[in-house]
């Protein structure tokens, strides 16, 4: 379109000073860009290593999938809407963007592809596309001004808050499109009044609307107006451009590389340094992050990409219950921090402590590690590692908080947290009525059990949860699994210990634990702990494979092993609660829910926070002696919403799970009226008891 400036010969004055203008203006904003955004990748080139390069073809599926997918808008309708009609409608405008630019280069250009009716088809889907985003500018605008989405609210705390600073985004881009649309718009009245056949603008569209306008002006003026819109239109695209590095915005630029450098393992921790092996662990000067330049240079790529949309802190569970954290704010202050310390214009500072400065310990102290966050992001920013990261720089400088330092001094000396002898961890086997059904080995590699049954601290010390222990081993009993435990050789799987960043500390509990697991023989290992299945699939090495009980019911169920008599109460409405380390962090949410729809007579409801969604009980291992400061209690918000789901019975697959959603029942003062639990203990009261041939084989 711009190559009829260039060859009009009634704009003779125009195309001179246009050429040059037009010039001006891609070499002037091209020069500020690049200025800009090298300035911003100062503190990216000072930061700390990240290993982001392996596996391309998944990253490459990631962008496919994340990026231009925009996978995870949907899950909030009327913005995810939004967004995927603005970023579908910037995609299409983006070849004339391109376009427009090289046409100032070389006249003849045309995009490849794009001739005859091809072309006149993009220009409609163009025209179209100008107007949605247009629309979506004064939609989105109103919904920021009127509306007032809760998760755009920024906490006095927190600053001054960025609505004007998204309004005046808002605004530019609104002004980019009725510039295009504009030019279009001239664009066909010239051709029109120089008499050529001109293709119809698409019906209703903001360009066509400005063509009816402007058909009876004179030739010149038009002329004039096509050339002025087409720079204005270029003018405000590099002025937004070079804004966008200053405010929330950046995102436009940088959110395709933080999509495809993402982590692509779940459940996993970042080490404590990238390249360094545990053996050259003590060669490390500094553990964690204590200043920002601590931080991955990944890390400071998400700080840049967060769009301020504020669905992490509306998922975060430690924010419902007001602790004081909200991951949004985690990410903006650490992106104000790095923009005055790294100013564009100016001399870079910095290197200040960041805890007692931008974060305060609570904040840091207050997360469960549950993932919500991160699950939620559509731009895939990262809390755990970072939150994990500042933990391990505080635990370093001694920095821990008082009701942790008794456990950790326990887990150190006895390998768990509660302080008992090693010599009881198998007690809860030794259950009178228990052993009479079930024998329980200690395994020690000759005694002919494939199978490895890890308890973990929780199941093996605390009277209520030994009998999830008990309905475990009942279970692999049923099904003929030849199992033992490691008893006194076991220690804390380390996986909480590792997650409060005493990192020292898990590696001597993961060392032990994997000497004990190879000398035991063990071919498979099952545990009915989340966290301990976290713990040895993620954070150890070489272990034989580790499944969940859940899963090795739910397969029992469906090869007919498993069989279950009807449901004992009809009356009771159960639903189930996804544990963090089960679900979102090692994606089993369908195993627990077939075994729950297994056994007959069962009735079974959704929470309306479920699966991928689930919302945190509390948190385990450690942060059960955490007291964190808190409105309420999150296992108190998490019964609440069973309740509204109409259950009485909550089902659940995890022990800390279990200890806080008990807790909460009585908190609540739901007692009598509510009860919980274990998916394990469940079965173990529904399971059809050994068929006879079954017990003369086993006698043979
Ligand atoms: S991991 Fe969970 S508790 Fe921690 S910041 Fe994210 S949502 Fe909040
Ligand atoms: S981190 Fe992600 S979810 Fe949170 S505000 Fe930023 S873009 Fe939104």
């Amino acid at each position: 379109m711009l190559g009829d400036i260039h060859s009009s010969g009634q704009a003779a004055h125009w195309f001179v000073w246009g050429r040059i203008l037009f010039y001006a203006v891609h070499v002037f904003g091209l020069a500020c860009l690049s200025f800009i955004v090298a300035k911003r990748l100062i503190p990216l080139l000072r930061g700390e290593r990240d290993l982001r390069s392996n596996q391309p073809l998944t990253r490459v599926a990631k962008i496919l999938k994340f990026w231009l997918g925009q996978w995870k808008h949907p899950r909030y309708a009327t913005a995810g809407t939004i967004h995927i009609f603005i970023f579908a409608g910037f995609l299409v405008l983006a070849i004339r963007t391109f376009s427009v630019l090289i046409l100032g280069l070389s006249e003849n250009f045309a995009v490849p592809g794009l001739s005859g009716s091809w072309a006149h088809l993009y220009d409609i889907a163009t025209d179209y596309a100008a107007t949605i985003v247009f629309l979506c500018m004064v939609v989105a605008a109103v919904r920021r001004l009127v509306f007032k989405p809760e998760r755009y609210a920024q906490p006095s705390k927190y600053g001054i808050g960025r609505t004007a600073d998204a309004i005046f985004l808002l605004g530019l881009i609104a002004v980019m499109m009725l510039a295009d649309s504009f030019f279009a718009g001239a664009h066909a009245s010239i051709r029109a009044q120089q008499g050529f056949e001109v293709e119809p603008l698409a019906t209703l569209s903001l360009a066509w609307a400005f063509q009816n306008t402007l058909h009876s002006t004179t030739l010149p003026t038009l002329l004039g107006l096509r050339l002025g819109s087409c720079l204005f239109h270029e003018a405000t695209f590099y002025f937004l451009m070079c804004y966008r590095p200053f405010g929330i915005q950046f995102h436009v630029i940088t959110s395709i590389f933080n999509v495809y450098f993402s982590r692509l393992e779940r459940g996993t921790l970042k080490p404590v340094r990238w390249g360094v092996s545990d053996e050259r662990l003590d060669q490390v000067k500094s553990f964690g992050v204590k200043k920002f330049e601590d931080f991955t240079w990944k890390h400071m790529l998400d700080f840049y990409s967060c769009a301020d949309c504020g669905r992490c802190t509306d998922n975060c569970p430690a924010n419902a219950v007001g602790r004081p954290l909200s991951p949004r704010f985690i990410t903006i202050k650490a992106r104000d921090y790095s923009y005055e310390h790294y100013p564009v214009f100016g001399r870079s500072n910095g290197s200040e402590p960041l805890i007692g400065t931008i974060y305060s310990e609570d904040e840091i102290w207050s997360c469960t590690t549950c993932g919500a966050c991160e699950e939620e992001c559509p731009l895939l920013v990262e809390y755990i590692d970072k939150i994990v990261d500042l933990r391990r720089g505080m635990i370093e400088e001694g920095n821990v908080p008082q009701c942790l330092q008794k456990p950790l001094k326990a887990l150190e000396s006895r390998g768990n947290p509660y302080g008992k002898m090693d010599k009881k961890r198998a007690d809860w086997t030794k259950a009178k009525e228990f052993q009479q059904t079930c024998n329980v080995k200690t395994l020690n590699g000759s005694n002919g059990a494939d199978t490895l049954y890890f308890v973990d601290s929780i199941t093996s010390y605390d009277d209520r949860m030994q009998s999830i222990g008990r309905s475990t081993a009942k279970i692999l009993d049923r099904i003929g699994e030849k199992f033992g435990i490691l008893g006194a050789a076991e220690k804390d799987s380390g996986h909480e210990v590792r997650r409060f960043g005493e990192e020292t500390l898990f590696m001597a509990l993961r060392d032990h634990n994997t000497e004990a697991i190879e000398a035991s023989g063990a071919k498979r290992i099952v545990t009915n702990d989340p966290h301990a299945l976290n713990a040895l699939k993620h954070d150890y090495q070489d272990l034989p494979p580790v499944e969940h009980i859940s899963q090795v019911v739910s397969r029992e169920v469906k090869s007919g092993k498993i069989k279950f008599q009807e449901v004992e109460n009809q009356a009771n409405v159960y639903t189930y609660h996804d544990p963090c380390y089960l679900g979102r962090h090692n994606q089993v949410y369908d195993d627990p829910r077939d075994v729950l729809d297994a056994i007959p007579g069962l009735k079974r409801v959704e929470m309306s926070r479920s699966r991928d969604r689930s919302f945190c009980c509390g948190g385990g291992g450690l942060m059960l002696f955490y007291e964190p400061k808190e409105d309420q209690r999150m296992g108190v918000l998490r019964v609440k919403m069973a309740a509204e789901a109409g259950a009485n019975v909550i089902v659940t697959a995890c022990p800390f799970c279990m200890v806080n959603i008990e807790d909460a029942i009585k908190v609540a003062g739901l007692e009598g009226k509510m009860s919980a639990v274990d998916l394990a203990e469940l079965v173990d009261k529904h399971m059809e008891p050994k068929t006879s041939a079954a017990l003369q084989e086993e006698a043979k």
